[in-house]
């Protein structure tokens, strides 16, 4: 993650250790998806094992660890960072 917006310069981190409160955003994000993928498994394939709910859940959140980790961040810096989106900047430039 570059230290600065390569469009606006919007610095993206407030403070030091700004974005360990994403973690609790990103378990957030994963939280409805285990239970969802748990749910779906249960009625879709008739409650199978556990070694397939424990096998399909790490491989789903293994392929969504990298956008959950981005959009934890990005969710992070709106919420919490005073940092808001502005399209009219974009055609001043
Ligand atoms: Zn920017």
């Amino acid at each position: 993650m570059p230290e600065n917006c390569p469009v606006c310069g919007q610095h993206y981190e407030p403070e030091p250790g700004f974005y360990w409160g994403a973690m609790y955003i990103s378990f957030g994000f994963s939280v409805p998806i285990v239970l969802l993928t748990g749910a779906v498994l249960y009625w879709l394939a008739g409650d199978p094992d556990t070694w397939v709910y424990v096998t399909c859940v790490a491989i789903i959140m293994l392929v969504l660890t990298p956008p959950s980790f981005r959009y934890a961040r990005a969710v992070m810096l709106y919420a919490f960072g005073g940092v808001r989106f502005d399209p009219s900047y974009l055609k001043h430039k």
